[in-house]
């Protein structure tokens, strides 16, 4: 048994190195359950890391960029995928040589993603888009505890009908008009015996120099569809208020340019107190303000804790921990006190996040203690209080009026300056 063992494995290495391909999903960092959806995701993200313009002096980068386009071509296509799961690289071969399945240039498939001729703009002449900023509401929670999110957005698209061609056949024409140089030149009279050439936009083909025979029924010939699109956003934790997260070449896509970034920038949305989905917990976490890495928090006293002690608070923090405030029997707290509770602000954000280089620090809660004294009080309770602090009052009373230093009675300046004997 352990023999059989020994001798497959080396052999099957064999095989799949034979075979000289690896496996398209392992290339896409999928599993086999992957959908739709992460297939083109991870198309997206590989295919911009792996563009030997952004690699200029890799040569295994490029490799990997058609390795990527490959796998995406094969993967995207249900049939081909059918294919490839059942029968592997060996089937698609087969296809491929049955005239079933065309692969594209990988440049052409990059520019069905992200517009412009499948470069980044690097080359003269290659245009840009413009960039798009879309502003995200981020509960303090989710500042706090770091979280994934999703929204969406009206994101002009290439037209995947048609490939961005805007022709139902994908079959684009040169001009026969103007030839294909998208203006013609016209004779004009101005005058008699005066006549002048000038320029003008092909009007048959609009200045493109290319026509189709017929459009393409998604996007009526437009070769963009704007429709929404979700973008799946990480909050690290402690991330500021306005933070900018950028995704390069995500904005609107056209087949003229190279798509712009799309830049998403964070803000602190009001808290919800009933709202389930930022606030499932109900907890306190409404209630805390953030300034920087510091947070605020507001506690009410009454006036006997206020004055006696003895008492505890326990508040729930933004994940759902316990902050405990208390102070013993006989311990005073002044109406406005701040007391400073280290370590229980929020994170500090660091790029490292929390890993084997970096322990998130975090900054200071503040709480300030507000006293509430009663509107009414039980006349009983109200007699027996009375009493005692005229007791006290007598033995050792503080009179903050006597103590402050200032006159009994109003004085006059006059009588100031003449010393004026009081009667
Ligand atoms: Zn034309
Ligand atoms: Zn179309």
């Amino acid at each position: 048994m352990r023999f059989y063992k020994t001798i497959l494995l080396p052999l099957l290495a064999l095989a799949q190195f034979a075979l000289g391909a690896e496996d398209y999903y392992k290339v896409l960092g999928l599993d086999r359950q992957a959908s739709d959806r992460q297939i083109k995701s991870a198309y997206r993200q590989l295919s911009k890391k792996y563009h030997p313009d952004k690699n200029p002096n890799d040569p295994t980068a490029h490799e990997k960029f058609v390795q990527v386009s490959e796998a995406y071509e094969a993967l995207s296509d249900p049939e081909s995928r059918r294919i490839y799961d059942q029968y592997g690289h060996e089937g698609l071969k087969q296809r491929k040589q049955g005239g079933g399945f065309q692969t594209h240039d990988p440049f052409d498939l990059f520019s069905r993603f992200f517009g412009g001729g499948g470069h980044f703009g690097n080359q003269p002449g290659q245009r840009r888009g413009h960039n798009v900023e879309v502003k995200v509401g981020i509960a303090l929670r989710d500042f706090y505890t770091g979280r994934t999110t999703e929204f969406h957005w009206d994101k002009q698209q290439i037209c995947e009908e048609c490939e961005g061609t805007g022709a139902a056949d994908r079959v684009v024409h040169t001009c026969q008009v103007c030839g294909g140089r998208g203006v013609r030149m016209v004779r004009q009279q101005l005058a008699p015996g005066m006549v002048t050439q000038m320029q003008m936009q092909c009007d048959a083909c609009g200045g493109r120099g290319k026509t189709i025979a017929h459009r393409c029924p998604v996007c009526h010939g437009e070769r963009v569809v704007r429709k929404p699109t979700a973008v799946s956003v990480t909050i690290e934790r402690g991330m500021a208020d306005g933070a900018r997260i950028v995704f390069e070449n995500e904005a609107d896509e056209s087949p003229d340019w190279v798509a712009g970034d799309l830049v998403v920038s964070l803000f602190e949305k009001e808290p919800a107190v009933d709202d389930d989905a930022t606030n499932p917990d109900r907890v306190d976490g409404a209630f805390f303000r953030r300034k920087g890495d510091d947070l605020y928090w507001r506690e009410v006293l009454s006036l006997r804790e206020a004055l006696l002690g003895d008492w505890t608070r326990n508040l729930t923090h933004l994940d759902g921990h316990i902050v405990r405030l208390s102070r013993p029997r006989g311990s005073v707290v002044q109406p406005h006190h701040v007391e400073t509770v280290p370590g229980e602000g929020m994170p500090k954000w660091h790029e490292d996040g929390d890993s084997v280089y970096h322990k998130t620090e975090f900054g200071n809660l503040y709480v300030e203690y507000v006293v509430v004294l009663p509107d009414q009080m039980d006349s009983a309770m109200e007699k027996e209080l009375w009493a005692l602090f005229q007791k006290w009052r007598a033995k050792k009373g503080v009179d903050l009026h006597k103590d402050s230093g200032r006159p009994d009675k109003p004085v006059m300046r006059d009588e100031q300056e003449h010393g004026h004997e009081e009667l």
